[in-house]
């Protein structure tokens, strides 16, 4: 079957449904998401997001800050064009129904988070995201003009390529179509062509073993772009948290909020001794990299599996005030944070690098944008400051919409792709094994690229992942196509980018830090 829209959006996140939103009352909007319209990290997300609202705050703050936190390679004008354009998208969440929290006189309640020097993070208690991800859900659902197609999984994306001609990896010129896309229940893979296509497929973190992203995040969107030969840079600048739950049966991990350590929780390690100290003079307040990478190392001294984060010293009543899922989801496993210290790991959390984008959200390929965090702006450089990442996503859909809406009647369809041929057979032993092999790869990624990295760790990653590419790419051949073997192919993928640059950059820098070449290499 062959479906036409004037826009096609992959992605149900803050990036995709606010993109969709600014350019539905000119056409037709697709919106693609894997699972359910409200399975996404937007949902997770629980600090909140940043922006200048305040007199005594100043966008130059904001920016130091960001520029602080991205180690030296941030682009300067990106950072400035999403701090100014951040209020604006603000009163724009507001008047899609965003409900952020206000104090007594009425204005916004505002959070202070790691790295920032002031106190700008808007938020609705501890669940921003999941206020965020309903409120947009519910326009997306009364827009007359969008299309939601949940459950469907969108396999690879329409170029030249697909026309027989033969494409040169980077060559400028190639040109996106639209995307083949697989319903599973019916197991067909459908048309779907358009005039403009955006890419919003957000993280990564199910290549790793232990995250707290949920299992939509496997990396697709960078994969799907990587094989059509566009640009992806600065994959290995992976954030983990410093403080997930330690719950280890439980998947993704449950996060526990920075905006802890801003309300006054600290770090404690199983002697019970407060430790940040000893490796920032911001103690527990450092940036999460570098709490994250002491929390490591800690925990490598005691031989132990977590840390704690303990907020018993605070009021009881303000806490569970303040923290009200945090309370609850705690209290669920046994420990009371009013009372009891929060046992707490690392886990990853956040992608910095992605599909290479200009300052419009347009990608290396003609008619494809791609915004959220599926995206490398240059606003994060080689570390994310808390909070910074649902104003980027916003920031660059709008940006996606303004230049689409502009250009979107001189893009006429390509009609002449071909029909996705799905000729394969069922494997099943093979097939059973996709777990195995998706399991493989976390603890590949775990183990050797993970929060401290080395050369002989990065080779050995890169050496056993090979392995697995070869497996898996000659089973995609063979099979039928399925969401878990596409999956499976974008996990490798994406792990594979994240190994290279890795292997490719020799200091360190943000969040990538290895042993092998400790300092940094003067810009
Ligand atoms: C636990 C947690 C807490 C966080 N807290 C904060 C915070 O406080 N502040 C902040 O700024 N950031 C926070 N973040 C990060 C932030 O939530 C994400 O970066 C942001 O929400 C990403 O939005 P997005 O629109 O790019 O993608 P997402 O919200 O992840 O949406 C991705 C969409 O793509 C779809 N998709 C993916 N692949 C396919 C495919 N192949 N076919 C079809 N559809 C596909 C999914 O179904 C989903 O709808 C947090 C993240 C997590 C996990």
């Amino acid at each position: 079957m062959v479906r036409k829209f004037d826009f096609m959006v992959i992605g149900s996140g803050i990036a995709g449904m606010s993109f969709a939103l600014k350019v539905a009352d000119k056409g037709k909007v697709a919106i693609l998401c894997k699972t359910k319209l409200e399975e996404a990290n937007t949902n997770l997300a629980q600090g909140g997001i940043a922006s200048v609202t305040k007199d005594t705050d100043k966008f130059d703050k904001h920016i130091a800050d960001t520029l602080i936190a991205g180690d030296g390679i941030c682009d300067e004008s990106v950072v400035r064009m999403v701090v100014e354009n951040a209020p604006r998208e603000i009163d724009q969440l507001v008047q899609w129904g965003v409900d952020f929290d206000k104090d007594a006189s009425g204005n916004f309640d505002l959070h202070k988070e790691g790295g920032h020097s002031e106190f700008r993070i808007l938020h609705h208690k501890d669940s921003t995201g999941a206020e965020i991800q309903h409120s947009l859900v519910k326009r997306i659902n009364q827009h007359p003009n969008i299309e939601v197609f949940e459950n469907h999984f969108a396999i690879d994306l329409i170029t030249q390529h697909h026309l027989g001609q033969l494409v040169k990896h980077t060559t400028p010129g190639i040109e996106c179509y639209g995307v083949y896309v697989l319903n599973p229940k019916t197991r067909h893979v459908h048309t779907f062509l358009s005039k403009v296509t955006m890419m919003a497929t957000g993280g990564i973190g199910n290549i790793y073993q232990t995250t707290t992203n949920p299992s939509i995040a496997t990396g697709d969107g960078i994969s799907m772009v990587y094989r059509a030969k566009g640009l992806v840079k600065d994959m290995e600048f992976v954030q983990f948290h410093p403080t997930s739950l330690y719950n280890p049966s439980e998947r993704p991990s449950f996060l526990i909020t920075e905006a802890m350590r801003g309300y006054g929780a600290v770090l404690r390690n199983l002697k019970g001794d407060e430790f940040m100290y000893k490796y920032d003079k911001r103690g527990s307040l450092a940036p999460r990299d570098i709490v994250a990478r002491s929390i490591d190392t800690e925990m490598k001294l005691s031989g132990s599996d977590y840390v704690y984060l303990d907020v018993t010293h605070k009021t009881a009543a303000e806490t569970k005030e303040h923290f009200p899922m945090i309370y609850d989801k705690c209290l669920s496993i046994g420990v009371d944070i009013t009372k009891n210290y929060i046992p707490v790991v690392p886990a990853a959390h956040y992608l910095c690098g992605g599909i290479v984008v200009d300052k419009k959200a347009r990608t290396s390929l003609k008619h494809l944008y791609a915004a959220g965090e599926c995206s490398c702006t240059g606003l994060h450089g080689a570390n994310r400051l808390a909070s910074n990442s649902l104003i980027e996503a916003i920031v660059y859909a709008d940006e996606a919409a303004q230049d689409a809406l502009k250009n979107v009647d001189n893009i006429p369809l390509n009609e002449e792709v071909p029909m996705w041929n799905d000729e394969g057979t069922s494997l099943n032993e093979e097939m059973v094994l996709i777990t195995q092999s998706e399991k493989e790869v976390g603890q590949i990624m775990s183990n050797y690229v993970g929060i401290v990295r080395s050369n002989l760790r990065l080779k050995r990653a890169f050496d056993r992942l090979e392995i697995l590419y070869k497996e898996t790419e000659d089973l995609f051949d063979r099979s039928v196509v399925t969401k878990d073997i596409c999956e499976l192919r974008n996990i490798i993928n994406t792990a594979y980018l994240v190994i290279k640059m890795a292997m490719e950059r020799k200091e360190s820098r943000g969040l990538h830090y290895t042993i092998d070449y400790p300092d940094k290499i003067e810009q």
